[in-house]
């Protein structure tokens, strides 16, 4: 649509946080927008964050920041597991997490239960930036709730990765006790988990009980961890980790190194995998030991 490089369109697009806060891009291009069963989705091209995913109007993920979320949401938990084989991805639609997981040799298979057909679409056709691995072949698309996905499966996996929006709609049961409890259920005894958990600032107690219910659940080691988010809510995010046996900050730095030298990452390496942890926030570390001890 926009031909003439001089001309600099005056269309912006605004997603209020608050009553008194909002973040606003100028956009380029409007490429897709449609409404499906579940959600209004809409990809727009914009100056400085290239294409951007909005799901009822809310940003999900833009070409400009999104490898810090997808490589610390995939890359964490992968290089904390030993030997991950089976992995489970819950939510993602855009593909960017399942576009690392498959970085790693040791992976297998890739199950991914995203609810939206028409995100996958969508996203394919114009986000082939990150969706560029679905059609790998250890990928498999399941498209169902992720909730009940959970809950009737048999299968056991390594290491599952919740990459969900926020927690309203479809996804509010991503964040409830009982889908905590099937995830347990669905991890091998060495199993680990992650979650995108919110805003450390805006959403503190909704990461307590996160963390609250992850420990009814059984696993022994929780743990958020945060990082910068431009276009999200207060510009600073978190996932959490939950694990049955390993401990992130227990990895081996070296054989990590090594497998980076063949996996491309922009933000995480293995001096980030353990300095993410160690630099947690005291008020984080407080508000997580209330629910923890
Ligand atoms: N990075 C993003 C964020 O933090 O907002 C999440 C992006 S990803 C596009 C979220 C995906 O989760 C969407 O495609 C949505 O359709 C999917 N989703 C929502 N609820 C779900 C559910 N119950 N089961 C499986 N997928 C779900």
């Amino acid at each position: 649509m926009n031909q003439n490089n001089d001309f600099k369109c005056h269309i912006w697009f605004t997603e209020y946080h608050n009553n008194n806060v909002a973040l606003s891009v100028r956009v380029k291009d409007i490429l897709y927008m449609d409404k499906s069963e579940f959600q209004e989705i809409e990809i727009i091209d914009t100056y400085d964050f290239g294409k951007v995913l909005i799901l009822d109007n809310t940003f999900q993920t833009t070409e400009g920041d999104e490898f810090i979320y997808h490589e610390l949401i995939s890359h964490v938990p992968l290089f904390t597991h030993p030997n991950p084989k089976n992995v489970l991805v819950i939510g993602g639609g855009d593909g960017g997490t399942v576009r690392e997981v498959v970085k790693h040799k040791s992976v297998e298979v890739v199950d991914f239960v995203e609810l939206d057909k028409k995100v996958i679409e969508a996203c394919k056709k114009y986000m082939p930036k990150l969706s560029c691995e679905i059609d790998n072949e250890k990928v498999n698309l399941i498209i169902t709730d992720g909730i009940k996905y959970v809950a009737e499966t048999n299968k056991k996996y390594d290491v599952i990765i919740v990459d969900c929006p926020d927690p309203v709609g479809p996804a509010k049961g991503l964040f409830e006790k009982e889908f905590y409890k099937n995830i347990f259920k669905c991890l091998n005894d060495d199993g680990i988990m992650v979650q995108q958990s919110e805003s450390p600032l805006y959403n503190l107690d909704l990461i307590q009980n996160i963390c609250r219910y992850l420990k009814e659940a059984g696993f022994k080691i929780i743990m958020p961890y945060t990082y910068p988010m431009p276009t999200y809510p207060s510009g600073f995010w978190s996932f959490t980790l939950a694990s049955k046996k390993y401990s992130p900050l227990e990895v081996d730095e070296e054989k990590i190194k090594e497998a980076l030298n063949e996996m491309k990452t922009k933000y995480y390496d293995e001096e980030v995998h353990k300095g993410i942890f160690l630099a947690t926030p005291k008020f984080l570390k407080d508000a997580i030991k209330k629910v923890l001890e």
